[in-house]
């Protein structure tokens, strides 16, 4: 069986079809426009030049957003149109294909299951940390969802009260001190206290919004000291993220993915260090394996593709 995977995300609409051994054929892609309608187009746009191409049997899309258990409804995405749309329904009507939905961070989970880091692993958590952190719990290869569909809600767990202002609408949320975004916020509030000293940095930030989490991340390879800094913070925060939630689930491993998964010979082994002096008993209990995830921007159409094919469609 063949399906074709679709990572629908705030700049780009992303399609593969994808093998059942989790290869990916061919792709398409479109830029992810703001309008409802126009955004259903795309889709049906790139996934029809697939099918096209070759003979597939279903397709799943990958959504940034929170979707409904009944896996049919984006109930709300914060950087696409869909609000309470059933948006699996009127793909599947315009392409007459069937259609499976899934938050991205789960589809990534499952093809690191299938595919990937996460092969194997009983209970195994997918920590991805992008522009914020999306989570995904795995029981036995089973994705656990909660009563609504929107568990594991990680990034949002509050760990510095008072701290930074979220888009949630809370303060201190563990996104918003370990993400790229938080990377680049870090390096500003240092070089507010640094100011005088001229580092490549400093220059990097001159105009307001242009230091992102992946130039500090490339500053901080090329050993400016305070991109190194921001980095060793959003490596103290992961470490302690991930004492909390490990103290909840007790994971056999746990995946770091995401764009800032790249950077993780930078702060991997310092978050590691931090994680097992954080957990609850640590040096009496086995503690999760941490790794990063294999299979990169890749994973949200493999993940997608893969569930319509289990789905049987
Ligand atoms: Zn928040």
């Amino acid at each position: 069986m063949t399906a074709i995977g679709v990572d629908v995300g705030g700049t780009s609409v992303r399609a593969g079809v994808v093998d059942s051994r989790g290869a990916i054929l061919d792709t398409a892609r479109g830029a992810t426009p703001s309008g409802e309608a126009e955004l259903e187009d795309v889709i049906c746009s790139v996934v029809g030049s697939l099918a096209e191409r070759h003979p597939v049997d279903a397709v799943g899309l990958a959504v940034a957003g929170f979707v409904a258990n009944d896996r049919r409804t984006v109930m709300f995405a914060p950087h696409l149109a869909w609000r309470a749309v059933p948006v699996a329904d009127r793909i599947a009507d315009r392409l007459g294909l069937p259609v499976v939905l899934e938050h991205d961070a789960n589809a990534a989970a499952v093809a690191e299951y299938h595919f990937g880091a996460l092969r194997g692993a009983r209970v195994g958590l997918l920590v991805a940390i992008g522009t914020g952190i999306g989570g995904a719990l795995l029981l036995d290869g089973t994705l656990f969802r909660g009563a609504h569909g929107v568990a594991p809600e990680l990034g949002h767990l509050r760990l510095v009260p008072d701290g930074r202002p979220c888009a949630c609408g809370k303060h201190g949320c563990w996104e918003r001190y370990c993400s790229g975004t938080a990377l680049s916020a870090t390096a500003l509030d240092f070089l507010a206290q640094y100011r005088g000293r001229s580092t490549a940095l400093a220059r990097e930030a001159r105009e307001p919004g242009s230091l992102t989490g992946r130039k500090v991340a490339a500053a901080a390879r090329d050993g400016d000291p305070i991109a190194r800094r921001a980095m060793a913070e959003l490596a103290r925060w992961l470490g302690e993220g991930l004492a909390l939630v490990a103290d909840v689930y007790d994971p056999e491993l746990i995946v770091i993915a995401g764009g800032v998964s790249e950077s993780s010979p930078l702060f991997l082994d310092a978050a590691r260090d931090h994680y097992q002096s954080m957990v609850t008993g640590a040096g009496h209990r086995p503690l999760a394996r941490i790794r990063t995830a294999h299979l990169g921007d890749d994973a949200g159409i493999v993940g997608a593709a893969t569930l319509a094919i289990e789905s049987g469609a």
